[in-house]
């Protein structure tokens, strides 16, 4: 391959597993194994049902996120970002792995919000999670905005909602300025995020899968990596570092 000079990056919840957090569409996902969380997980019915929210507020104090540690993959972006070839950093992800890690948080683009903060669905305050997650592990079963008494919910896109223009802008942007895109840890079908790969094609862009399944786009791919991300990507980042000295 030879030397891209601008590479973005999309990450999907198959970098942290090896982390410890599971992923939602794979064999062993949070949805597969349990559609009804899915059903849950809808914004209507969490806006509606105050037994969901009780729920949510639970599965949130116990997410697996809140312990877990960046891994070998979340490193090896951090690396590709001091080399100098990082265009920018795309997640679908939540946990927020990838600044803990080390990319610099204005690298890093959450098409899907954050769960280390809530957010009033009223009035749009943010508060750090951790602050309301106390209230609840004190005996707030549905804790309701500081300010103006709304409902509150991770600072996170559910099922229902849409993308943050400009943080989809954002990532558009980034998909097509870019001489390389690097695809990891997706399924590649859930949109906006999988047509950034066709974004960044259609840009004239190198696309490079990593990822265990088959995606839709692997016929696209100039390459396409289905060995044990938490190996595969530190690999290819070395590879183009080198090919960039
Ligand atoms: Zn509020």
């Amino acid at each position: 391959m030879n030397e891209p000079t601008s590479v973005s990056v999309l990450t999907g919840a198959g970098i942290s597993t090896d982390s410890g957090i599971p992923d939602y569409r794979g064999p062993q996902g949070v949805w597969t194994k349990n559609p009804q969380a899915a059903a849950n997980a809808q914004i209507d019915r969490y806006l509606a049902d105050p037994e969901i929210r009780r729920a949510s507020w639970r599965a949130r104090i116990d997410h697996p996120a809140w312990g877990a540690r960046p891994n070998a993959a979340h490193a090896a972006l951090v690396d590709l970002e001091h080399a100098g070839l990082l265009r920018a950093l795309i997640t679908q992800n939540i946990d927020e792995l990838h600044q803990r890690a080390g990319s610099a948080p204005e690298k890093v683009i959450e098409l899907h919000g954050t769960l280390h903060r809530a957010e009033c669905v009223s009035c749009d305050l943010i508060t750090p999670m951790d602050e309301v997650l106390a209230r609840v592990a004190a005996g707030e079963e549905d804790p309701p905005c500081p300010r103006c008494g709304g409902i509150q919910k991770s600072n996170t896109i559910s099922f229902g909602q849409t993308l943050k223009p400009e943080v989809l802008g954002a990532a558009l942007d980034a998909a097509q300025s870019c001489d390389l895109f690097v695809a990891v840890g997706t399924s590649l079908t859930v949109h906006p995020a999988a047509g950034l790969c066709g974004a960044a094609l259609d840009a004239g862009a190198r696309l490079v899968i990593v990822n265990a399944e088959p995606t839709p786009y692997d016929p696209f791919a100039d390459r396409v990596i289905n060995e044990p991300i938490g190996q595969a990507l530190p690999a290819l980042v070395k590879e183009l570092i080198d090919a960039a000295r």
